[in-house]
């Protein structure tokens, strides 16, 4: 996951953007209300295009269509070979419209083109893949029972799902959670986040192209608190995964809980300790401690936010992360070469800015950044603070930005027990060239991972998710299946068995 991309000169061909209506039923169509609200493109604070706003009354329409879908249509009943097709068909459409999607997520997120085209857009397309292989292969098994009677389970898909994502990576939010839910025969309502509509329009109609029959899945534009929470409050929806904040996260099972008691899977965001001990390949920590907070202008739920340097490595390690981060180019988002773009939407920027001021007050070392720039758009310079002590809030909150703190410490057990004071758990990072060390602390982490002299190892076949108040359930894997199916038990006797 190394950004490795050359530079070039390369300017899209289009940013027209095609989609802005909801996708229900395999169609675009205005709100039944008929509002609207617009998108912003985060680099310039312009008006891109205004979108179809859903509330409860779409949503209501998407879940009709997508439970007539599951209780008559052919998706969950068509063979898994079948399934596997058209979602191959589908990446490969993705894959082939990869720039114009692109192009679509740095005007609508402020991300870099390089970064999305080359990295994010590769990983969904296959992701796609690897959920459509799986739609062959899902199966139950034989039972051992105590009695004459056979027994076998089935795998039946939950029914239909609701995803509610948010704003960071959004395509690949919407393959991480509509690959798997597809691959078994599940039917969908997306609703993507208020300030990136854009990409999961797009996919919705490659979906169609695909042959993806309507009503499999639905995408409903609209805000958190009324599209979001008809989702999550819906009788008829039957199960929901979620990423965005603890907060969200919490509402959304009050809801689930007040409603139908629909299962949900939460993946909420972290505070994840990077761990450099003395013996670490310095420049590799370095490197691995920028991309782990810088990439993607730090808006990763992933990040190393807490950076833990041993003692005897401290200076120098800093030193370095100074130049490195002082070198980390602001530009063009389109331009190959640049590597920091614009703050996602305003009320980050401010939030961003209102932590940094925070990290200030509270007596940590600025040793760079910590200011916004441009007279345009939603900029922030990366920015990193030393001598930060566990109890400032730059160590507890998430900050979701370009932020690095770095945190001083002497022994193992002394780091292990910091690492893991946090109400967060879901990523960390150990750097050392010591076996037990990287054993021991593997083992202590309260997190859905650890990545030993390496950061952000995401892939398709690793579930990634977390522990404690960073939420529950796995995307990718075949763990994630899990989610989107149904177990049942078939019993019955037999009277006349040799065995
Ligand atoms: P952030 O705070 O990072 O913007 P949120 O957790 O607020 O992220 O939002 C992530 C997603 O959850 C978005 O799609 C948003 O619209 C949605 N959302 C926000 N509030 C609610 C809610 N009360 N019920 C359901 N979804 C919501």
């Amino acid at each position: 996951s190394k950004m490795t991309y050359k530079t070039m000169n390369f300017k899209p061909a289009t940013h027209e953007i095609k989609f802005t209506k909801l996708f229900i039923n395999g169609e675009f169509v205005d709100s039944i209300s008929g509002n609207t609200f617009e998108t912003i493109n985060p680099a310039t604070e312009e008006v891109l295009t205004s979108v179809a706003e859903g509330r409860k009354e779409d949503v209501d329409l998407a879940v009709k269509a997508a439970r007539e879908a599951f209780d008559k249509g052919p998706w969950p009943r068509m063979s898994g070979e079948a399934r596997r097709k058209i979602m191959l068909k589908f990446s490969d459409l993705i894959d082939e419209n990869a720039d114009e999607l692109a192009s679509l997520e740095v005007i609508d997120g402020g991300r870099l083109f390089g970064q999305v085209r080359y990295i994010e857009i590769p990983a969904s397309v296959e992701t796609f893949r690897y959920f459509a292989g799986a739609a062959d292969k899902i199966r139950g098994a034989t039972l051992k029972m105590s009695s004459n009677i056979q027994a076998y389970t089935l795998r039946e898909p939950i029914g239909v799902v609701g995803h509610i994502i948010a704003w960071n990576v959004p395509t690949y939010m919407f393959a991480t959670k509509v690959a798997p839910a597809l691959a078994v025969g599940c039917t969908m309502i997306v609703k993507p986040a208020e300030q990136t509509p854009l990409s999961s329009l797009f996919l919705a109609h490659l979906s169609k192209l695909a042959g993806v029959p309507g009503g499999v899945i639905n995408v409903v534009n609209g805000f958190g608190n009324t599209a979001g929470a008809a989702v999550s409050s819906h009788m008829d929806i039957d199960a929901v995964t979620f990423t965005g904040s603890i907060e969200i996260g919490r509402s959304i099972m009050q809801a689930s809980a007040a409603s139908n008691l629909k299962p949900v899977f939460l993946e909420l965001g972290g505070k994840s300790p990077f761990i450099v001990f003395d013996d670490a390949d310095v420049d590799k920590a370095v490197e691995l401690a920028v991309v782990g907070n810088l990439m993607n202008k730090g808006e990763m739920c992933i990040a190393g936010s807490r950076v833990f340097v041993q003692e005897g490595i401290h200076d120098v390690f800093v030193k370095k992360l100074e130049l490195a981060v002082k070198g980390w180019a602001k530009g063009d988002p389109f331009d190959l070469a640049t590597r920091h773009g614009p703050q996602n939407n305003k009320q980050q920027y401010t939030k961003v800015l209102s932590c940094i001021e925070n990290g200030r007050k509270e007596g940590a070392t600025l040793v760079t950044g910590g200011r916004p720039f441009g007279n345009k758009g939603y900029y922030i310079e990366p920015t990193v603070f030393t001598n930060v002590t566990d109890d400032m809030s730059i160590a507890k909150e998430e900050i979701f930005g370009p932020v690095i703190s770095v945190l001083q410490f002497k022994t193992v057990e002394e780091v292990i027990k910091r690492a893991n004071a946090t109400r967060y758990g879901l990523a960390s990072g150990v750097m050392t060239k010591n076996i037990d060390i990287a054993n021991t602390v593997s083992r202590s982490i309260r997190a859905g991972a650890v990545w030993i002299n390496c950061y952000i190892a995401l892939d398709r076949d690793a579930p990634h998710g977390g522990y404690k108040m960073s939420g529950f359930g796995r995307e990718q894997g075949p763990e994630a299946l899990e989610h989107y199916l149904q177990l049942k038990i078939v019993a019955t006797p037999i009277y006349d068995s040799p065995w």
